[in-house]
Parts: structure tokens; C-alpha cells; sequence
């Protein structure tokens, strides 16, 4: 989507959208109501499924013949059907597909969305728990720590005080409708027959973690405190509970590449 609104910004690539849509687009709405809704003149239309797999189509077009990841799809229960003809409908009839599902302690979405924040410079986002800078500051009126940007390449005068967004304190109730969607669409997928299936967890079980992982595959916390002027990180093992109450680890993201890795060579049969 995000190329989609770069091709309005331009006439040029407007024109080969259009004529692009006029082509290979069936559906409901008109090829201009759908331009109204990419560009925000429309905000009460949502973007039918037929409109984004003939904009994927396009895309994977463009990319040429490389394996693709299509990441939150299928959104919803009717665009599930879509998910198992997908590769006839792009034209790939015979190359090998998978679907891929992680799991993730709702914990998890919850202390990352709770505890994030973004620098207003160069939005890099970090999390004040989960994901530090490397300077923390101390804010006195507030009595309250924050980090500080240390990208290089961040604009304005550096060094800035990242902050959280507003809605963010709510953590993952701002998001339960969302949840629960995807919690049905993953279920129904679930019991679907004749496309191999990759499982990915994010987290361990404290007490199984010897047997599974090692110490430095997990997420650490963060929190601060002062010595004088001296602000001292704690860095110590995160623990959440599972959404069955567990205690666990999550694990970073580099080692869940790693089993995706794994799987994605097994499901394929390399
Ligand atoms: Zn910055």
C-alpha cells in the first residue's frame, strides 16, 4: 500500500495505475471510487479485497520471480478463500506456498504497545522496557526516565527525548477487536487441509527453557534508577505469563528467524 500512495503522488505512475486497474481489476466499486479511497478523499469505503490482490499482483510483478512473504493476510474470515487460491489467482500455479503462524502471548503485544515509544525526529521505535537507547535520561518535574535518540543520522538537533504515543497506555485493549479477528481467522486456518503449515512461538516456558533455548535468545527488561547524577540500567530476564497463565520467556526475534528458517527448508523439502 505504501507504493501505492507514492504512485498517486506522481502523474505519471497515476496514469499507469489507472490504466493498470482499467485492465486486470474485477470487482464492486469503480477504479475512480478506489483511487478516492487510496488517496483519503474517501474515508468511509474500505478498500474491497478484490482491489488489494490485483494491487499485490502488480507488485509481485514488478519484484519478478522471488519468494514473497505477504504478512497479515488473510485479515479477515472472507478473505480466507482468497488465501487458498492465491498463488492461481497471481498466476503461480504450481510454485509452493505455505502459510506461516506465530504465536505471541497476548502479554506480549500488551507491554510492547504499553511501554513504546518513537523518537519525534526520525521515528525510530524503541521501548522504554523492552527496547532501550543507549543514553536514559531523568526528567525531575515528571520523576520519570526517558531514552534518548541515537541514531546517527537523526534530523534536527540529535539526541532527542523519544516519547509515547497517545492511545499506547491502553496497551493491547486498544487493539482487542483486531485481536479477536485474527484469533478466528487463525483457528479457522487452522484446520485447513493441503498447505503445509509453519508454527512459530514466541515464547517458552521458564520452566522448559533449559531444554529449548539458550540465555541470550531471550528478551531482556530494562528498568533505571538513580545513583547521584548517575543513571544505573537493570537489565534482567523478562517473564510474562502465557495466555494460558504460564510463566515464560520470549524469545527475540533472531531466534525466531531461526525456526522459521528451519521449518520454511523442511515445508519445502530442501
Ligand atoms: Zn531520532
Amino acid at each position: 500500500m505504501r507504493g501505492v500512495h507514492k504512485d498517486l503522488a506522481d502523474k505519471k505512475r497515476q496514469k499507469e495505475l489507472m490504466t493498470f486497474l482499467q485492465k486486470r481489476y474485477r470487482g464492486f466499486i469503480t477504479v475512480d471510487k478506489i483511487f478516492d479511497v487510496i488517496s483519503g478523499r474517501d474515508t468511509k469505503t474500505l478498500l474491497p479485497t478484490e482491489v488489494i490482490l490485483a494491487l499485490v499482483e502488480r507488485e509481485i510483478d514488478r519484484i519478478g520471480r522471488k519468494a514473497i512473504f505477504i504478512d497479515g493476510f488473510p485479515r479477515n474470515l472472507d478473505q480466507i478463500s482468497y488465501s487458498l487460491y492465491f498463488r492461481a489467482l497471481m498466476g503461480y500455479r504450481d510454485d509452493p506456498d505455505f502459510f506461516v503462524f506465530i504465536d505471541v502471548p497476548e502479554a506480549v503485544i500488551d507491554e510492547r504497545m504499553k511501554y513504546r515509544v518513537i523518537c519525534p525526529g526520525c521515528h525510530t521505535p524503541r521501548n522504554t522496557k523492552l527496547l532501550r537507547t543507549k543514553d536514559i535520561g531523568y526528567d525531575a518535574k515528571k520523576d520519570g526516565f526517558y531514552l534518548v535518540c541515537d541514531n546517527h543520522t537523526c534530523s534536527g538537533c540529535g539526541r532527542r527525548r523519544l516519547v509515547a504515543k497517545e492511545g499506547d497506555e491502553l496497551g493491547i485493549e486498544a487493539i482487542r477487536e483486531r485481536i479477536e479477528l485474527d484469533r478466528k481467522v487463525m483457528r479457522t486456518l487452522l484446520d485447513l487441509q493441503g498447505v503445509p503449515k509453519v508454527f512459530l512461538r514466541n515464547s517458552v516456558p521458564v520452566k522448559q527453557m533449559k531444554k529449548f533455548i539458550d540465555d541470550y535468545e531471550i528478551t531482556p527488561s530494562y528498568r533505571y534508577e538513580r545513583k547521584g547524577d548517575k543513571i544505573n540500567v537493570v537489565e534482567e530476564p523478562w517473564t510474562v505469563k502465557d495466555n494460558d497463565g504460564v510463566p515464560s520467556y520470549s524469545l527475540l526475534p533472531a531466534a525466531v528467524v531461526v525456526a522459521l528458517l528451519k521449518q520454511t527448508a523442511k515445508v519445502l523439502g530442501l
